[in-house]
């Protein structure tokens, strides 16, 4: 899991949704989970260098963990289903949770994410125990959420379907934006929305966010 985590991090940079070191990653193991360390850019982190903690902050070794691992922590407490996390500052993400926007059901695929609509979290200060609160409110019944004038956050089962649905979310985001740049998006109606459901559900699992690992 260290290998697949570090390899993940360093893909999110390569892909141009992780400045510097603002992102974070983590995964659930049986003691609590394993996070980058504070500080850590995509270039530079190793599998070693992964710290394991528990959701109370106990952790071994010389490097901190990330500054949102309380956020990280709060979801996986919330949500069994959470086994991979990824939390990014990516542009189109970000620059929507400073509009104080989340993604309305705009397009099918926004369904992805378990409902339609992926929320925004309030602002709060970052790094705190309020922070963690808010996403895990607005992660409730989904697997994604913006977080208002800072980034987005979200889970998948492995660490390919967690890059899989960090990348979704981003494109989603982009293209809202250009959507609402160029005029009123036509949102889906509850029929329209109700039928996507049925045909998510009918492939048995959400295509969008399969695993190709
Ligand atoms: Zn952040």
């Amino acid at each position: 899991m260290r290998h697949h985590l570090a390899t993940l991090y360093r893909e999110l940079g390569l892909r141009g949704m992780n400045q510097a070191a603002s992102g974070n990653v983590s995964a659930r193991t049986r003691r609590g989970m394993l996070i980058t360390p504070t500080g850590v850019t995509a270039d530079g982190v190793a599998p070693k260098s992964l710290v394991a903690m528990d959701f109370d902050g106990r952790h071994a070794g010389r490097l901190r963990p990330s500054s949102e691992w309380e956020m990280h922590a709060a979801i996986y407490r919330a949500d069994p289903a959470a086994r991979v996390i990824v939390h990014t500052h990516s542009d189109a993400a970000t620059a929507l949770a400073c509009l104080g926007l989340g993604l309305p059901a705009f397009h099918y695929s926004v369904l992805a994410f378990g409902g339609a609509e992926v929320r925004v979290a309030p602002y709060v200060t970052f790094g705190t125990p309020a922070l963690a609160a808010a996403a895990a409110a607005a992660m409730s019944g989904r697997s994604a959420c913006l977080l208002a004038n800072h980034g987005m956050i979200c889970h998948a089962a492995t660490p390919g379907a967690a890059l899989q649905a960090a990348l979704l979310l981003e494109a989603l985001c982009r293209q809202y934006l250009m959507a609402l740049s160029a005029g009123v998006p036509r949102l889906l109606a509850a029929d329209e929305i109700a039928a996507a459901r049925a045909r998510f559900a009918s492939y048995g699992q959400q295509p969008a966010l399969h695993d190709e690992e």
